[in-house]
């Protein structure tokens, strides 16, 4: 994997963002992790050209519907390609045991038929423990369970084949249970829902969320080399978030810093 695509950088209820979610391409194949809300998914793939031709895994964090409703359009998808004859080979979504069982459910309530029954033929949903390894792509991941107080949550670390270790926290503050899978970290990509100065505004904290001087802090805890941080607001930051966030993830943390917008590609190296 050398690139990540950044297809939504949004918190759940962002007007001017899409949902966080993102694409990791190694120039053949992608990984797609995360669906977003719903529909826009599909015209996220279309904005940032990626071929659905060349997508075959994904990775569902947790159910919350900014994350998995999008991922039923992506099977929903998948199948009518399947079923048009434009899509060669199978597609599988991994996540934990809860995830899988209402993602399909939601499948078996809603898609046709004719979409429906590729599931466990063409399409596959695999559930993975907490501390699984698995080879995806010639990347080694290792998912873990974030611990997550509000619904079952897994993120995962991955390495690449040319050595590369990135950490994907989900969209929760960093567990004291997971430090395990911390280091080394290459990359770090983590939620930070607004500015510390910002808060009393929008009280993170009981929303089970950070503050970028949080996750930063997290960053240089485990001496991450370059911190991508989403899953923010839209309101106060709007349109100076790049700059704005930068600058107090600069206070706390040594690394280098991205504060993505939807589309954004950023090379991983
Ligand atoms: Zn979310």
């Amino acid at each position: 994997m050398d690139r990540l695509i950044v297809l939504g950088t949004g918190q759940a209820v962002c007007l001017r963002y899409h949902n966080t979610a993102f694409a990791l391409y190694d120039g053949d194949q992608y990984l797609l992790v995360d669906g977003g809300g719903g529909h826009e998914i599909l015209t996220c793939f279309d904005q940032t050209g990626i071929e659905w031709q060349r997508l075959h895994y994904a990775f569902l964090s947790h159910e919350h519907t900014d994350h998995m409703l999008g991922m039923v359009w992506v099977v929903r998808y998948v199948a009518e390609l399947i079923n048009w004859g434009r899509y060669a080979g199978d597609f599988t979504v991994y996540s934990h045991d809860v995830a899988i069982a209402k993602l399909y459910q939601i499948c078996n309530l809603l898609l046709k038929p004719a979409q429906f029954e590729l599931i466990g033929r063409r399409i596959h949903m695999e559930v993975v423990r907490d501390g699984q390894k698995l080879d995806i792509l010639g990347n080694t991941l290792i998912f873990f369970d974030i611990h997550s107080k509000k619904a079952k949550q897994f993120g995962f670390r991955l390495e690449t084949a040319k050595g590369v270790h990135m950490v994907f926290l989900g969209d929760e503050p960093f567990s004291e249970e997971t430090a395990p899978y911390m280091e080394p970290c290459d990359w770090m990509l983590t939620e930070a829902y607004c500015l510390d100065s910002e808060r009393s505004r929008y009280r993170p904290a009981e929303l089970n969320h950070s503050t970028v001087r949080e996750a930063s802090e997290c960053a240089e805890r485990f001496k991450a080399k370059n911190l991508v941080i989403w899953h923010t607001e839209d309101e106060s930051t709007y349109g100076r978030r790049k700059e704005l966030y930068a600058r107090e993830a600069k206070h706390y943390y040594s690394g280098r810093i991205f504060v993505p917008d939807d589309f954004d590609v950023i090379t991983l190296t």
